[in-house]
């Protein structure tokens, strides 16, 4: 089934028929079409997955992949255009250009904590660049899956866009062909399993990964906005997004101002009984709920902290100054728990933040105009914030993704047509003049060589 499909992709790529600017725009339309019909049966499925809140089902799925369809449908043809750029004075005369191109096939592999954002934003960017796509979902957010796969279903001929539904089984299967360009979505483990399979093939990859992300509060800082800006970044979605601040180092002098506003925030947002409120999502996983709630197991806490396990349920909740070496501070924590740490010196920081290399999102909430660019610029991360968290991923002018650890590549907007091209550069000679100095036998001297430096 999946030999098939690959080589029904290969031989429609082949006809050319992806290349067509018209063809590209038509399918991006259909697919924007299909997705505003569809809203409520994504929302539904989003829901059913893991009670996702309509709202965060709108903003952060749904309305963002319209939105870069949108800018998609109104660039592609000028995105597509070759690029001319100055010629090289030894070719004269010439006229040069760059010509983005289509790799091919493109395998899509995504994760189950934004399933509908993070499988359709790269598809959009992969069909504007002229390219066919395979995605493979998550075997953990299946409604949504489903879903997905009627719409492309819809929308695509298979040897076009496809859905393959399934878990390890059907990624370990996929990996095994030969694709022109794979780009993943996940866990670092996973991550390296697409770098080693892709290598056997070099296959070009987009690696979009995670990390231990800091969230740096220092005692200049606006309190009341920081905790409000920081409880929703870290809550929304249940704390089941890759760029959610992970932990808090804050100032010994402001802490407990600032966990006293984060505990505001929290219960302004969510209420006094908040498993009963409709805007807060359920974790997604059972492996990863039990493994969330172990992470409390030993931990002193400032708030919240309870958990229901029919629905998978953990509550926001606050720890005080965790261990370095217990669970919680391992790795990404990836659900509803925020550790707080303190220090008292700047020198201090750099100890937590180096423990945890590259993370994918770097936030810093500080008035202190030479601090935020101290810290802005000492650390290697994907993408930061200040004085905000996430929000540099709705700007399709940033490429967004992860450096060392948490990545290889940045996509959005232009970004992802670019990512899904090759870029080929192309000289075309006039024919009227033919210099003859670079042609055997040499005979020019070998100091004019040095001196004109561009024979060729
Ligand atoms: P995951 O790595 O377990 O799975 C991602 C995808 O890979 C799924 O489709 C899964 O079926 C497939 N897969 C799993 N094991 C595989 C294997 N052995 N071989 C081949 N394919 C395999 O990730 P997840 O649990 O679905 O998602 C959560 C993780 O993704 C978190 O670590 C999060 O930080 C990260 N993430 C990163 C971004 C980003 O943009 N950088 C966005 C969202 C999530």
């Amino acid at each position: 089934m999946v030999k098939q499909l690959v080589a029904a992709q290969n031989d429609f790529f082949a006809t050319q028929k992806t290349k067509d600017i018209g063809y590209r725009k038509q399918h991006l339309k259909k697919l924007q079409q299909e997705i505003l019909d569809q809203e409520d049966a994504i929302c539904d499925a989003l829901y059913a997955d893991f009670k996702k809140p309509r709202f965060e089902s709108l903003a952060t799925e749904t309305q963002l992949v319209l939105a870069e369809l949108k800018h998609a449908i109104k660039n592609v043809k000028n995105w597509s255009e070759p690029n001319g750029v100055g010629s090289s004075l030894s070719n004269f005369p010439s006229k040069d250009w760059i010509q983005p191109e289509p790799y091919g096939k493109i395998l899509i592999i995504s994760p189950w904590n934004y399933p509908f954002m993070l499988a359709m934003t790269p598809l959009v960017g992969a069909i504007t660049a002229g390219n066919t796509a395979m995605i493979k979902p998550s075997e953990f957010s299946s409604h949504t899956s489903k879903i997905m796969a009627q719409i492309i279903r819809k929308v695509f001929p298979p040897e076009y866009v496809t859905v393959v539904e399934g878990g390890v089984e059907a990624s370990t299967q996929l990996l095994e062909e030969k694709w022109e360009y794979i780009f993943f979505t996940g866990s670092t483990r996973v991550g390296k399993i697409v770098y080693e399979k892709a290598a056997k093939h070099l296959t070009p990859v987009t690696l979009e990964l995670s990390g231990k992300n800091p969230c740096i509060v220092d005692e200049t800082a606006s309190l009341s906005l920081a905790a409000k800006r920081i409880a929703w970044g870290k809550f929304i979605n249940a704390g089941q997004t890759c760029i959610a601040p992970d932990y808090i180092l804050v100032h010994k002098s402001v802490k407990d101002r600032l966990v006293n506003r984060l505990q505001q925030s929290i219960t302004g947002f969510y209420g006094q009984t908040m498993e009963d409120s409709k805007d807060f999502a359920r974790i997604a996983t059972s492996k990863h709920y039990q493994e969330l709630k172990g992470m409390l197991e030993g931990q002193t806490l400032l708030f919240g902290g309870s958990f229901t396990d029919d629905d998978q349920y953990i509550a926001p909740t606050l720890v005080d100054e965790p261990a370095l070496d217990s669970p919680i501070m391992e790795g990404e924590i990836f659900g509803p728990i925020l550790p707080i740490i303190s220090y008292e010196e700047e020198s201090e920081l750099h100890d937590y933040i180096a423990k945890y290399p590259n993370p994918l999102a770097f936030y810093v909430f500080s008035n202190d105009k030479k601090f935020q660019k101290r810290l802005m610029s000492q650390y290697s991360f994907g993408g930061g914030t200040i004085n905000d968290v996430v929000v540099h991923i709705s700007n399709t002018n940033l490429p967004f993704g992860g450096v060392g650890q948490s990545g290889i590549g940045g996509y959005h907007g232009k970004f992802t047509f670019d990512l899904f091209s090759h870029h080929k550069s192309i000289t075309k000679r006039g024919t009227w003049l033919d210099v003859p100095l670079r042609y055997a036998p040499y005979n020019i001297s070998l100091k004019w060589v040095k001196k004109i430096k561009h024979l060729f």
